[in-house]
């Protein structure tokens, strides 16, 4: 009996020793130490022991029982302590490699424009408003004084959606909706997206304007020539010539073509400005009494000037950019020069 405990005791020294998982250490403890294990097996067999020499077998079985508890717990923590160290080295994180870079984007021109000619007018007190891109025709032509069937419509082709509805074709409706929400006085810029039936080297279907509005008790033409003298002074440089041109629009009266002296030649001449040395940069004027009246406004107690002026225009003479379509055209190379 002595001699199968000593056996039984290398056997699985041995097959403990090599256990390379704690699935296979479990495994040996049921074979060795379990309910049917080779040691409860071989301790069953004790009634065929010489009484007198029980005791002593007990203890000798107890003893290989501990020992190979012992081993395998020992076992369990070195595989235990192993796949610790194998999963820290795996989750290492070198600090000292360099960082991945993500290629960082940078703001359309478009949105440049926009936000510097906001903030200038900001600084004047001028509100930004805005107003939808699908229009009625009530707001971006009638309240404007653009009647039906009137020839001032065919200045601008227009995307229609129905015989009421249509693509706005300039950002002038937000005045209507502005001054139709707001008693005066009111003071407002509003950027936007327009739409026109029109695509070439210099037009674009969609492009951007902003337009202005200020409207108050005893507002005059000096009024609208100072405030966009001080913009085109803060946007363009100071000293920049301004000159006003009479013009026609419906919802203004009288109405003036703003130019500034050109930017690129210093009003010598050049291509850009046709040999001219202006720059066409906005539309202007007093609004007209006819829009006060679909706004319910009392022209004889207040008054008030409104302008507008093409963003890609602007966008082009800001940044030297010679081609409108490069706006459009999403070229990384491009855009990320700015
Ligand atoms: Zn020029």
């Amino acid at each position: 009996m002595k001699q199968e405990l000593e056996t039984l005791l290398q056997q699985a020294t041995a097959e403990i020793t090599i256990a390379s998982s704690e699935e296979a250490l479990q495994e040996l403890r049921v074979k060795y130490l379990g309910k049917k294990g080779a040691l409860t097996t071989l301790m069953k067999g004790i009634g065929a022991v010489p009484p007198e020499e029980r005791p002593a077998f007990g203890q000798v079985v107890n003893s290989v029982k501990d020992q190979l508890e012992e081993l395998i717990d020992a076992t369990l923590g070195s595989i235990r302590a192993a796949a610790k160290a194998e999963r820290l080295r795996r989750e290492r994180l070198d600090v000292t490699l360099p960082g991945r870079c993500k290629p960082l984007g940078t703001k359309h021109p478009i949105t440049l424009v926009i936000e510097d000619i906001c903030e200038i007018f900001a600084g004047l007190g001028f509100q930004v408003a805005e107003g939808p891109e699908i229009e009625l025709d009530y707001y971006n032509f009638e309240a404007l004084n653009f009647p039906k069937d009137h020839p001032a419509r065919d200045m601008q082709d227009t995307f229609f959606v129905d015989d009421n509805m249509l693509l706005r074709t300039h950002t002038s409706p937000v005045q209507i909706r502005t001054m139709l929400k707001h008693a005066p006085p009111v003071r407002i810029i509003a950027p936007g997206t327009v739409y026109r039936c029109d695509s070439d080297a210099t037009h674009s279907p969609m492009f951007h304007q902003i337009e202005g509005l200020m409207v108050d008790k005893g507002i005059t033409f000096g009024d609208l020539k100072g405030i966009l003298t001080v913009f085109v002074n803060q946007y363009f440089g100071k000293n920049i010539g301004v000159r006003l041109r009479p013009s026609f629009f419906p919802f203004t009266e009288p109405s003036a073509e703003v130019d500034i002296a050109c930017v690129i030649c210093n009003g010598k001449g050049c291509r850009v400005c046709k040999n001219s040395g202006w720059l066409e940069i906005l539309g202007a004027g007093m609004v007209d009494p006819e829009v006060y009246r679909h706004v319910h406004y009392d022209p004889e107690t207040i008054s008030g000037f409104a302008f507008g002026m093409g963003i890609e225009r602007i966008a082009m003479l800001r940044y030297g950019i010679s081609d409108m379509r490069l706006l459009f055209d999403n070229d990384l190379r491009f855009l990320s020069q700015f």
